[in-house]
């Protein structure tokens, strides 16, 4: 290793930028010469959470901000895009800016939308997971009178799991504001053998769907779109299934980035392998991977980022210093909206589940208030102590007698 410690975050989302904020405080504990370096093709930060509001006509650029303004002084952003990580000799290369040393790595590439992947993607296929799509299902929205919209999910793993049940009971609530949901049939589809992944929620997002009368159809693997006057417009499913659209918003195929692949990092669809504890890259060394990129088994998530960025910037100074790692513990939470009003909050880690906790409109005002915080502390790691103090633990609820 050399005299001065490299430090080199591939990635600006949220993930990347919070990583990169921890280690290059966490750093000055190790009292050495150290560099951080984050590397982006844009550092165009977008609050992916509000899709959900551009879907329905809030403007896209109050969720889009230049993310090297939420870097700590000091570190050096770097606006280019990764081509190869050379594992053997590490090196990071980039596109036009030349190869970035590193001894220590950290990975935050997030999941990017792969329709290549499904030959039956077309442009009439709507989605709420890029800026364009989101403005493009609003505009369509707007038109819709009558018929039937489904919801449905590509393939899995894919981020932010409530999203497509939050968007059909935000459509529930959408059409009836506009006086049309009794000329509307919502239709939602899911892989899985219940709305939502995890058990506790899912119970209470049962009941959501029948009083919204949606339709629900489970165990439904999307195998193929027909988008044509002859052959008709519906979704088939690998079980046989076929429903008949007038207007579909599917959640795209998701995969990690081909330069992990080519890199040798990882196989398949690209996630990384990565200890779900310490965050270590398996068969790498001295290489870190949190977000949407890695293969642990549990959301995709920004505050899944959130919660593994500490223990990405903890890891590195422990590592030079020679001490234990520290270990991420799965803790996620997320806002779960039922309606424009309402939403339920659900808290968890790889061992507790959330509660079967209600919607309230408390947890509404708390996710309106979310997103200045997010900009203004959480991403620059600002007051990050204040913060944690007011963290909301995961309560072994099951087990309070
Ligand atoms: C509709 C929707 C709703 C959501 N709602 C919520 C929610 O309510 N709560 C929640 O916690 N999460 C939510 N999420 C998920 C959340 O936004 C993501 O999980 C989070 O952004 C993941 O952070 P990340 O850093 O892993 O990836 P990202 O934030 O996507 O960042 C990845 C970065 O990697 C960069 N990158 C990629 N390739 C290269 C390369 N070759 N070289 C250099 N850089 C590269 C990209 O430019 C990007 O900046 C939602 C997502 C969607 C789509």
């Amino acid at each position: 290793m050399s005299e001065e410690i490299k430090i080199v975050v591939i990635g600006a989302g949220t993930g990347g930028n919070m990583a990169a904020n921890h280690a290059f405080k966490d750093m000055k504990k190790t009292k050495k010469s150290y560099t951080v370096t984050i590397i982006d093709p844009t550092f165009e930060h977008v609050y992916q959470p509000g899709f959900l509001f551009t879907s329905f006509g809030a403007k896209t650029k109050t969720i889009i901000k230049d993310s090297r303004k939420m870097l700590k002084k000091g570190i050096n952003a770097v606006m280019d895009k990764v081509t190869i990580v050379d594992t053997e000799n590490k090196l990071v290369k980039t596109d036009k800016s030349g190869d970035f040393p590193y001894d220590y790595l950290v990975l935050a590439t997030g999941a990017r939308m792969a329709t290549e992947t499904a030959e039956w993607w077309n442009e009439d296929i709507h989605e709420f997971y890029s800026p364009k799509g989101a403005e493009k299902l609003w505009a369509a929205l707007q038109k819709f009178e009558e018929g039937k919209v489904v919801v449905s999910i590509a393939d899995l793993p894919y981020k932010c799991p409530p999203a497509p049940v939050e968007m059909s009971m935000l459509l529930d609530d959408y059409f009836k504001k506009r006086g049309i949901r009794d000329k509307v049939d919502i239709i939602y589809t899911s892989p899985l053998n219940r709305p939502f992944s995890i058990e506790t929620t899912s119970s209470r997002v049962e009941g959501y769907l029948e009083d919204k009368n949606i339709d629900v159809r489970l165990l439904f693997n999307t195998d193929y779109v027909y988008a044509d006057e002859e052959e008709g417009y519906a979704v088939e499913s690998m079980e046989g299934e076929e429903v008949e659209y007038d207007l579909l918003i599917m959640v795209p195929p998701h995969r990690g980035q081909q330069f992990i692949i080519d890199s040798g990092i990882a196989k398949g669809q690209g996630w990384i392998p990565t200890n779900k504890e310490t965050l270590e890259v398996n068969g790498q060394e001295n290489m870190f991977a949190l977000g949407d990129c890695t293969d642990i088994p549990t959301s995709k998530a920004g505050s899944t980022a959130h919660y593994q960025s500490p223990v990405v910037g903890k890891n590195i100074a422990n590592k030079v210093m020679g001490k234990e790692l520290a270990l991420y513990d799965g803790h996620v939470q997320c806002f779960f909206l039922t309606e424009f009003g309402k939403s339920m909050f659900i808290n968890f880690n790889y061992k507790i589940p959330p509660p079967p906790t209600p919607t309230r409109k408390f947890w509404w005002l708390f996710k309106l208030a979310f997103k200045p915080l997010y900009y203004k502390f959480l991403v620059p790691g600002h007051f990050h102590k204040t913060i944690e103090f007011f963290n909301i633990k995961v309560k072994d609820w099951q087990n309070k007698a």
